[in-house]
């Protein structure tokens, strides 16, 4: 998006130095990024904190550990109350991700579920969580929200990250390149069911690379069947 590079070199320009003996992120993220691990951005990390605080949740839960970056970084926001679990299904990542815990001041608040969100989150308890970030593979995010409402506690906030796909999204759809069409409807399809669900009230936020924040209103929510959505796009 137009200002993400230069509002991220930014921003950076305004963070600190880590203290002494701070958790090192700063060489964490270096180290993901030199890797190719999708890691949250550090715009997107001041946006969680800041609704983290406002929101004070009990139970979090995380679609798209990765090495856990994130989830650290939110256990870090949090107070020592806070439980924060979250599913991965990719094995080097999950090791990456166990030895990363093993080694944080937040291990024992930390539940890491290995497998498939798509199944994960079937066996998760209704209203079990409070607030959700959903960062996982994008063209999922319409698969796996049913069960991440059903999980997610009346008044409870879900965070959508990537939703934007730096811009993609907002192209007209003959912009867009064959092979990327199918996530492209996709995410089209779940920012519309986010925006316009009954019982649900959603903010889409170009801040990284597109996030939506959504809150659930009601206990039960009725989803829209899939294909019963898309536009003549
Ligand atoms: N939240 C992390 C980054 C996550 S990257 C951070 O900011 O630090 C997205 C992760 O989602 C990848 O590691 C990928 O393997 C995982 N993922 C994608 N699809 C998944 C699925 N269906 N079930 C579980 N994990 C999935
Ligand atoms: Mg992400």
């Amino acid at each position: 998006m137009i200002y993400s590079d230069r509002l991220r070199t930014f921003l950076h320009t305004l963070e600190g130095p880590a203290a002494e003996g701070e958790f090192p992120f700063d060489r964490l993220r270096l180290q993901a990024q030199e890797n190719g691990v999708p890691v949250i951005r550090l715009e997107m990390e001041q946006f969680l904190q800041v609704l983290l605080e406002l929101k004070r949740p009990e139970h979090i839960l995380e679609v798209g550990t990765a090495i856990g970056y994130s989830a650290m970084r939110m256990a870090s926001f949090t107070s020592s109350d806070v439980k924060i679990t979250t599913i991965e299904n990719y094995e080097p990542r999950i090791e990456e991700a166990q030895r990363n815990f093993a080694s944080c001041p937040w291990n024992e608040r930390i539940s890491l579920i290995r497998g498939d969100a798509a199944e994960v989150l079937g066996t998760l308890e209704r209203s079990a969580y409070d607030f959700i970030f959903m960062d996982a593979a994008k063209a999922q995010y319409i698969h796996f929200l049913p069960d991440v409402l059903r999980v997610l506690k009346t008044g409870g906030l879900l965070i959508s990250d990537n939703v934007l796909q730096d811009g993609v999204i907002l192209e007209s759809h003959y912009a867009v390149e064959r092979r990327d069409r199918t996530i492209y409807r996709r995410m089209r399809d779940y920012l519309r069911v986010l925006c316009r669900t009954e019982g649900l009230t959603t903010s889409v936020i170009p801040i990284g690379d597109g996030a939506a924040v959504t809150i659930k209103e009601q206990d039960t929510v009725e989803i829209p069947a899939e294909g019963s959505l898309s536009q003549g796009e």
